[in-house]
């Protein structure tokens, strides 16, 4: 097709738009091409990684071809514009969720169809003249193929600014709102090209990246976030209405231009949107409802007419006087029904394995099937998880998963897991370890791994049960760059913090670290408590004060051992195990363990190992949270 060149060259499937007299702009067909070149590419062990350019220095793509859209539209015929919707809106899903690398370079404009082809990959290239923007409310639709998504996810209330206004981003901007990862200097993009494309290897970009030219937005932002918090568009117009300043001047200016309705629905559809469980898919869905009403409803043909066909930049909008009625709103973003966007899985959706499925397990299996991805669970004891569908062994877990995740008890179970599944894993595929275990067992799986070509992290996690359920953990990986970037999306939905600490075994030596410490200021909390009482220190008053005093910890703010204290916690559940005792004990052995390999004196991390170690062996721990301490030091006497 000579509007866009698809091939594989070396080990990078490529797509390269090549209609620089119409800027790029992308026509239906461009869309199948390149849904058809992803879909033969994501399970091709040829391709990589797949590199978007563009032919010409003007645009990487201004947006959508809507020269066709504009004349069925105008007919009456409104299928042909909500059927390229739909596949345009499809193709931009496959490429967030796409299981390689997806490397764009983008120059010049890149606008409204530009957006969803360039920004959506994993590596996101902008250079010297990139200027990115969503201007589709000047022709009476709002941000669509899956702006909203980026916008709704910009700091403060830039999406909002940046989705009514349709300011232009350059290059510090966009990485500054979300639009783009790296800058690269244009000059050096046909020699990354080609690195990229004989080695197949994305950490060649952080060799070559620089630091963007500062952009105008941050400096903005205060102003920014000041008026365009409001509910509504009238609540924005309002705030800069009662302002007389440069900034609200030029701001009401640029939003005299648009359509009130399609900026109406822009800020309800971002609020809506803004949520923790936010994703592409319906983020298109949400859009999809607008486009789909917008040549019948919406502004859409008349601001086409005014802005694209005529050029007289006259249009007769709905709500000239900028009162948009709420019910005009819900009208436009109501559900479609039958007319739904939907997205056919197979092609869309990153295939999950998830191997052991109990406190931590289960949650955070939960979390990845609520946010889209296609999860296949196996545990050895009965368990079933919400979204997710269960296979019979950890193999079948594991076939065709793009991404597999442990979550096992120790070191000896992952073992043995690991021979089991790296087998049956395709080439290609990643590994992610959530459990706690020895640096030698993350070691000895990382090098079989390697030996299969399958990407490996070790990446245990903190924040417990509660963090699991809530999406809020922390994860401390270890592991190639390229390992980690592929899974990073998934601790971005099951955390709330994913540090890169090094290379494989560095998540596991950080969690030793931090567990350590928790055991040691469990039993201190715990033991304290205990003297509360003899004291006739009430709990409460107790934790009013160590809780926002220097004795405060997570263990006595979020996991507080005395029942009917602080956040619901498992001491409010009989100490039924959140985090068992006894997983706290192995933690604290393969922290002296890891200790006295290492040769460090860690005197508190082995008084925590021998306390627990009583607890659980020769007393009443084993089977009850590591919190139960408490009880435990209330039986108790000074000896
Ligand atoms: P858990 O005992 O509740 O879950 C482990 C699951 O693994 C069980 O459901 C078990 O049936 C399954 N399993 C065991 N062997 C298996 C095998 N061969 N194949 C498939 N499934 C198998 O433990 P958990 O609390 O979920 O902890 C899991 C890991 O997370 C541990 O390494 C622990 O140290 C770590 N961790 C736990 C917490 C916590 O608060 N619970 C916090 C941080 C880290």
């Amino acid at each position: 097709m000579k509007d866009i060149d698809i091939r594989i060259s070396g080990q990078a499937g490529r797509i390269t738009l090549n209609r620089p007299k119409a800027l790029n702009a992308l026509t239906d067909g461009m869309c199948h091409a390149i849904a058809a070149a992803l879909v033969s590419w994501r399970n091709d062990p040829a391709v990589a990684l797949v590199i978007i350019d563009a032919v010409g220095d003007r645009a990487f793509c201004a947006g959508g071809d809507i020269a066709e859209l504009y004349a069925t539209g105008i007919k009456g015929d409104y299928q042909y514009g909500r059927d390229f919707w739909r596949e345009e809106y499809r193709m931009n899903a496959m490429l967030f969720g796409y299981p390689k690398p997806v490397v764009s370079l983008k120059q010049g404009f890149i606008m409204g169809g530009g957006v969803g082809i360039g920004c959506h990959g994993s590596h996101r290239i902008v250079g010297e003249t990139s200027r990115i923007a969503m201007p589709e409310c000047g022709i009476g639709l709002i941000p669509d193929v899956g702006g909203t998504f980026i916008l709704a996810r910009a700091p403060g209330r830039l999406g909002e600014y940046l989705g009514i206004t349709g300011a232009r981003l350059d290059a510090g901007d966009a990485i500054y709102a979300g639009f783009a990862d790296h800058f690269v200097a244009q000059e050096k993009w046909p020699d990354l090209i080609s690195q990229l494309e004989s080695t197949g290897d994305v950490d060649l970009i952080q060799g070559v990246e620089e630091t963007a030219p500062t952009g105008s937005l941050a400096p903005l932002h205060a102003d920014i976030d000041r008026h365009f918090a409001g509910e509504s568009l009238g609540d924005i117009l309002n705030t800069l209405r009662a302002e007389d300043s440069d900034f609200a001047r030029k701001a009401l200016k640029t939003l005299g231009r648009n359509s009130a309705l399609s900026m109406a629905c822009t800020i309800e559809a971002l609020h809506r949107l803004r949520s923790p469980t936010l994703d592409i898919r319906k983020a298109l869905e949400m859009e999809y409802r607008y486009t789909w009403r917008a040549m019948e409803h919406g502004d859409f043909l008349e601001g086409v007419r005014a802005t694209i066909v005529d050029k007289t930049h006259d249009a007769t909008w709905q709500y000239s006087d900028m009162n948009v009625p709420a019910v005009a709103v819900s009208k436009m973003l109501m559900p479609l029904g039958k007319d739904k966007l939907t997205f056919d899985t197979k092609e869309t959706t990153m295939k999950i394995g998830f191997i052991g499925l109990g406190n931590m397990g289960a949650p955070m299996a939960a979390n990845l099937a609520k946010s889209g991805y296609d999860v296949t669970g196996f545990d050895m004891a009965d368990v079933s998880v919400e979204g997710a569908n269960m296979a019979e062994t950890a193999v079948e877990a594991v076939t065709g998963a793009d991404v597999v995740f442990t979550m096992l008890p120790n070191g000896a179970i992952l073992r043995a897991v690991a021979a089991d599944i790296i087998p049956a894993m395709a080439n290609g595929a990643t590994l992610v370890d959530c459990s706690t275990v020895d640096v030698d067992s993350a070691l000895a799986v990382a090098e079989q791994a390697e030996a299969a070509k399958i990407l490996f992290v070790d990446a245990p996690v903190s924040g417990g049960t509660v963090g699991a359920s809530g999406g809020t953990l922390t994860f401390m990986a270890g592991g190639t760059a390229k390992a980690f970037a592929k899974a990073e999306p998934m601790f971005d939905i099951m955390g709330q913090k994913a540090v890169h600490c090094g290379d494989a075994g560095a998540g596991q030596a950080a969690k030793i670290c931090n567990n350590m410490i928790l055991g040691a200021t469990m039993i201190a909390t715990c033991e304290a408590f205990a003297l509360a009482d003899k004291l006739g220190l009430d709990r409460q008053k107790m934790f009013n004060v160590v809780s926002t005093s220097s004795g405060y910890s997570w263990s006595m703010n979020a996991y507080c051992p005395a029942p009917g204290i602080g956040p619901e916690s498992p001491a409010d559940n009989d100490y039924t195990p959140g985090f068992a005792a006894d997983l706290m004990l192995k933690d604290l052995r393969l922290s002296q363990q890891a200790a006295k390999s290492a040769n460090a004196d860690t005197p508190m991390g082995a008084l925590a190992e021998k306390l627990y170690a009583q607890f659980v062996e020769d007393e009443d721990g084993a089977g009850r949270d590591f919190s139960a301490m408490l009880p435990r030091f209330e039986k108790r006497s000074h000896s």
